[in-house]
């Protein structure tokens, strides 16, 4: 455990001043895949950087605590993918 996340974050537009970035591994990869919340971030790409916040709003969206900063989608195109 060495390796050391120093971001920036990969996601279009982030301006989340976190201090904390998580690399976005195959696992994460898949995962968000199966929540569905990859489809929003088709561009990110195995081992690219994440902030925390959209780490966690993509990869493990079901444990974000409800006073992070939202995910938001692009809301022209993509809400109307949405399942939820
Ligand atoms: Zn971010």
């Amino acid at each position: 455990m060495v390796q050391k996340n120093h971001g920036p974050c990969s996601v279009r537009n982030c301006n989340n001043q976190v201090t904390r970035f998580h690399q976005f591994t195959s696992l994460a990869y898949e995962k968000a895949q199966k929540k569905g919340t990859y489809e929003a971030h088709t561009y990110l790409r195995i081992g690219q950087q994440l902030c925390h916040s959209h780490y966690m709003s993509i990869v493990e969206p079901y444990h974000t605590q409800k006073s992070e900063v939202p995910f938001f989608l692009e809301p022209d195109k993509e809400n109307s993918n949405r399942k939820y």
